[in-house]
């Protein structure tokens, strides 16, 4: 389907514009079907995104925003007849005010670019995930992203003190308070935070900063099993400078230290439940000396199975990247049925027990992969399907899903719904929530030109 007459050469009085091969020659990112549109706008400005929009609403024509194009839920996959708004020109990062506690950033900004403007005044944004080097501003604000520090400061929605942003019908939404206390009525930045780009495309954002810690020891630490892990977790909490805990179960490790050339890591530390536990302190020698004694009490308790504290930058390095490279089981498992689901942290033993047996019991010799972001209960979780058996998405769903609503989890926790949950989402969805967010969706993008055929569908 071709872009209406006219509308290119106007697009192109207002920014720069790609298409055939310029667009070929760009990176689509995680998934092959972003740049499917085959034009793309690249805006530097509020303005220009503000002309883009009203020309859009003009010609009927529908918007998929891109930043980094790291999103894992297919959010940002676009069609022939499309325009893909690209935010990558929009990336200036203010100064950091470390009084007020608050940056402003273009929402193309990466989140590497704002980690290392925010640490040159001893601060952090807060957050952190392994596609720091691409991941935007904008695409976190709009997937609601966590990531790894979030059980402490909160995921993206709590990171956010402001917004600009332009709405479907070309209006500018300009709410850039650098304060935590605003009661002025509906929030509507809330509504754009998580939205996956249906309810506008955001320009720029006011990001609540932290303080950065001066030094930080790793652990990589074994436990016999998930309540095991969760202990240790809240004990090392209670005992202050907790910054990270990340669990993997063997098989990931297993996986990904071999495919990653690290096989020492897997070797390193016994147990079928592995956490990397990050703590913090003055400096290196005096984070590791709180780390040891955290890890003391917990053999003395019977609750550690084995450990391993890194000696060096480089082993904190290797341990970390073993955690990070997630995509190596994908590479490892090409026809994997991936999941990003929420357990509350009295069930998350249970849970994965009863996941393990529902997964024995798929056709084929199906394999578990499975890691997270511990200290929510979020957990990555790779289906690995053998290439002679065949498991429908239906099975995989079911055995995924199974009991998460009834105990408070959820199905989508910090990747988004894009194309990939969609049916799980009408299927585990609240009726009222969606009823309630179809109108929202109807009132502010009434010509349904935001993101058509995503999570819209469902809320149009
Ligand atoms: C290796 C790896 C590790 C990851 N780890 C984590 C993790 O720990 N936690 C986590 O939460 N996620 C994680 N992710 C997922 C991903 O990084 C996040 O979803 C990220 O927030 C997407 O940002 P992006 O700029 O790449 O957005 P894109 O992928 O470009 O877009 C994602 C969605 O946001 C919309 N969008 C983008 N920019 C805008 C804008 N300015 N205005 C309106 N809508 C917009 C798009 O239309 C799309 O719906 C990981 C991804 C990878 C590849």
């Amino acid at each position: 389907m071709a872009l209406p007459d006219g509308f290119i050469i106007a697009l192109e009085q207002v920014c720069e514009v790609r298409s055939g091969e310029a667009v070929a020659a760009m990176d689509p990112g995680v998934d092959a079907g972003n740049l499917g549109a085959g034009v793309v706008a690249l805006p530097t400005s509020t303005g220009q995104v503000q002309s883009i929009i009203k020309l859009c609403s003009a010609h009927g024509v529908p918007v998929v925003t891109h930043g980094g194009r790291t999103g894992l839920a297919q959010a940002g996959v676009s069609a022939p007849g499309q325009l893909v708004v690209d935010m990558a020109g929009m990336n200036r990062v203010g100064a950091p005010d470390p009084t007020a506690g608050c940056i402003e950033v273009e929402a193309g900004a990466t989140l590497h670019a704002v980690q290392e403007a925010c640490k040159a005044v001893g601060r952090t944004p807060g957050i952190d995930l392994a596609a720091r080097g691409s991941a935007t501003i904008g695409g976190m604000i709009s997937t609601n992203a966590g990531g790894m520090e979030a059980f402490r400061c909160g995921v993206m929605r709590h990171r956010v003190l402001g917004l600009e942003a332009v709405l479907p019908d070309g209006t500018v939404m300009s709410d850039l308070t650098r304060v935590t206390k605003v009661n002025e009525g509906l929030d509507i930045k809330h509504l754009l935070i998580g939205a996956e780009g249906r309810l506008g495309i955001v320009t720029r954002a006011m990001l609540k900063l932290e303080p950065l810690e001066q030094a930080a020891a790793t652990a990589l630490t074994g436990f016999a099993s998930a309540a095991d892990a969760v202990t240790a977790f809240h004990a090392m909490r209670s005992a202050g400078g907790l910054l990270r805990a990340e669990v993997m179960w063997r098989a990931y490790v297993d996986i990904v230290s071999q495919a990653c050339g690290l096989p020492e890591v897997a070797t390193a530390c016994s147990g079928d439940v592995l956490v990397l536990f990050e703590v913090a302190g003055g400096s290196f020698e005096d984070a590791q000396g709180r780390l040891e004694a955290s890890l003391e009490r917990l053999t003395e308790d019977g609750i550690l199975a084995d450990a391993i504290i890194a000696q060096n930058v480089r082993q904190q390095q290797d341990f970390w990247r073993v955690r990070e490279d997630s995509f190596a089981v994908e590479s490892t498992w090409p026809n994997g049925l991936w999941y990003d689901v929420t357990v509350p942290l009295d069930q998350l033993d249970a849970y994965a027990r009863e996941l393990q047996d529902r997964v024995s019991g798929l056709p084929g010799e199906c394999f578990l992969s499975v890691i997270g972001h511990l200290g929510d209960g979020n957990l990555h979780i790779t289906i690995c399907v053998p290439a002679d058996a065949t498991v429908s998405k239906k099975q995989a769903d079911e055995a995924v899903f199974e009991g998460l609503k009834q105990m408070g989890g959820s199905i989508s926790a910090e990747h988004g719904i894009g194309l990939e949950k969609m049916a799980a989402l009408a299927c585990h969805g609240d009726p009222g929530r969606l009823f309630a967010a179809r109108l929202v969706a109807r009132a502010l993008d009434p010509l349904g030109l935001m993101n058509p055929g995503k999570v819209q569908a469902l809320t149009s």
